[in-house]
């Protein structure tokens, strides 16, 4: 497990972690993953229909 530096506090805190233990600072990964993620099973979810003709 790595650590990496609490943006806001710099302390270190595990890469896996969801928030800064403390700050509560959300870890950049969570909102990367929010705004990759919920297009990308948008796009799959639209191109499942479009093929399929749900
Ligand atoms: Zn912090």
């Amino acid at each position: 497990m790595a650590l990496r530096r609490c943006h806001d506090c710099s302390n270190d805190i595990s890469t896996s972690a969801r928030r800064c233990p403390h700050c509560g600072w959300i870890t950049h990964w969570e909102v990367v993953n929010f705004f990759v993620g919920v297009p990308i099973i948008t796009l799959f979810v639209g191109i499942y229909i479009v093929f399929f003709d749900l």
